[in-house]
């Protein structure tokens, strides 16, 4: 998480409003794209397209490669209205051209690295990174197969605060996909939140649950900090999303502080770590009687 770049206070308003587009347009048209130097011109993004697909992707240690060859798909920003469920322009040649509609495409998978992943715990990974300081504005859940490392869903809105509307939407998300049901009590179903960092839920969903009179819901009281995962696998600190993937050699795709663009992003980081052998597990548990969180690894970032 970190400042919204987003004025979202507007959003939720503007995506039911004939302005959306016009809106969208130039925000997407001012939007830099936070990349290192001397990376390569596109983007891990760009390695899949739908005009390629089947990219000679190169293995070097890690989840995925761009392409040395072949036809190049020049990365694109993630139209906002669609991942909203939003989007009126489908059938717009020239705003397909524009916008990407299909997540996946910046998450490819080289089917060669999903040998190397080890036996996971969980069956699905739910990357989540708020935006927002004093209320959540952003709230972007990137769903990745926990084993084949491939993008399934995503969930993301732009809410002012957390709400029953909103987490009932969010509960019905999860229930399409077998990851929760009310039915089987509160935890999710063989999934979990990955975070980067602890502050996502361990102060800033149940904070907003409080000013919003709700009780936090049961799947929100555990987690897995990537940070914590990162440090005992690979041995070394890595405070943020951005340090991770400069210490990995990735570029970052999109726009930092994009809440969705960031979930994108730490979702490759989650990538590597399972092609480079990582078995990925909950890092935090939160004690229903007390509220005090556990966390279940000795050596993390504090
Ligand atoms: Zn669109």
């Amino acid at each position: 998480m970190a400042v919204a770049r987003v004025s979202s206070s507007c959003l939720p308003r503007l995506l039911s409003s004939p302005l959306l587009h016009s809106f969208l347009r130039h925000f997407y048209s001012s939007i830099p794209t936070v990349r290192r130097p001397h990376q390569r011109s596109f983007p891990i993004a760009a390695a899949l397209s739908e005009a390629s697909p089947s990219p000679h992707a190169v293995m070097e240690g890690g989840a995925m490669e761009a392409p040395r060859s072949g036809p190049r798909r020049t990365w694109k920003p993630t139209c906002l209205y669609y991942t909203q469920g939003k989007c009126t322009m489908m059938d717009d040649t020239l705003h397909l051209e524009k916008f990407n509609h299909n997540l996946m495409l910046d998450l490819p998978v080289n089917t060669a690295a999903t040998d190397k992943v080890k036996d996971q715990k969980l069956d699905y990974f739910l990357i989540l990174d708020l935006e927002g300081k004093v209320e959540i504005l952003e709230f972007p859940v990137v769903m990745i197969d926990a084993q084949s490392m491939e993008f399934i869903d995503s969930f993301h809105r732009y809410s002012l605060l957390v709400s029953r509307d909103f987490l009932q939407e969010f509960e019905d998300w999860m229930g399409n996909h077998n990851l929760w049901s009310k039915e089987q009590g509160g935890s999710l179903n063989s999934a979990a939140f990955v975070t980067c960092g602890n502050w996502d839920l361990k102060t800033k969903v149940p904070e907003q649950c409080r000013v919003s009179k709700i009780k936090l819901p049961t799947y929100f009281m555990e987690w897995i900090n990537l940070k914590d995962i990162y440090l005992n696998f690979y041995n070394r600190r890595a405070t943020g999303m951005m340090t991770m993937m400069r210490q990995l050699e990735m570029p970052i795709a999109g726009s930092h502080h994009l809440g969705i663009d960031d979930s994108k992003n730490i979702a490759r980081v989650v990538q590597r770590l399972l092609a480079d052998g990582a078995v990925i597990q909950m890092t935090a548990k939160r004690q229903s009687a007390t509220s005090d969180v556990k966390f279940l690894f000795k050596n993390r970032i504090r």
